[in-house]
């Protein structure tokens, strides 16, 4: 009879299989994916999904992302370790306590309440006191703490957010994914290298639940 894995063990697995099978290859985004427990951000009902290869329902009609698209855009934000990150969209808090594995100081924007109380839970009950979680419209930033390193934006944008943009430091990166269909994404990279300059990498495809807000979609987008 086969034994049933350990926790540790499916999420060896996971960075082993889903992971470095898939060419994603920083030793940061590997350690920190193998030490968060995804199985404390997921809600009680679907806790045996917890490592498995896709995203999964949180509740309010959102969800926590595949691990290897989080690990995918960690690795897009090209962090050395020590920065000032901000993400936008909190959800469970998963992809901020993996960022906050690496990064010296996490900030992230959930806009809908019950989620940003749902990963100040999670990111307590893990034991994650780096991260500092708002309730808000994220397409705003964070003006009090800007400039930020990088920013993770994971919710799907129909156009470049300017502000956040201009939250960057001189050289810092912002991954967000983009996009007129808000059910299927270009995940870009911008750089920015100058006060009013900015790079832009294509980096992949994706499909993320839409960005809502100020310079997001209006509420009602389907
Ligand atoms: N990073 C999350 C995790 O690890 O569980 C998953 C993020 S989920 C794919 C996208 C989240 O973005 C949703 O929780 C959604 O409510 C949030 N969101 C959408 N628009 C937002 C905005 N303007 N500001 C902040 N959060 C936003």
């Amino acid at each position: 009879m086969s034994r049933i894995p350990s926790l540790n063990e499916l999420r060896a697995r996971l960075v082993a299989e889903q992971l470095v099978a898939r060419d994603i290859t920083d030793p940061q985004v590997l350690k920190a994916m193998g030490t968060v427990p995804r199985e404390k951000f997921v809600p009680d009902y679907r806790r045996h999904l917890a490592y498995e290869d896709r995203p999964l329902s949180i509740g309010a009609g959102q969800t926590i992302s595949q691990p290897y698209i989080v690990a995918y855009m960690i690795e897009a934000m090209q962090l050395d370790g020590g920065e000032k990150v901000l993400e936008i969209g909190a959800g469970s808090g998963y992809a901020a306590a993996v960022l906050a594995e690496i990064a010296a100081e996490v900030f992230t924007i959930e806009r809908i309440e019950e989620l940003a109380e749902l990963a100040r839970a999670n990111l307590a009950t893990v034991g994650i006191t780096r991260v500092t979680v708002r309730c808000g419209d994220g397409t705003d930033g964070w003006p009090e703490e800007a400039p930020f390193d990088a920013i993770l934006v994971s919710a799907g944008a129909p156009k470049i957010p300017e502000t956040l943009k201009h939250q960057l430091k001189i050289g810092g990166r912002m991954v967000v994914p983009i996009g007129d269909d808000p059910t299927g994404q270009e995940l870009i990279r911008i750089t920015r290298t100058g006060e009013e300059a900015f790079e832009r990498t294509h980096l992949t495809y994706v499909r993320f639940v839409p960005l809502i807000g100020h310079e997001g979609w209006e509420p009602d987008v389907t």
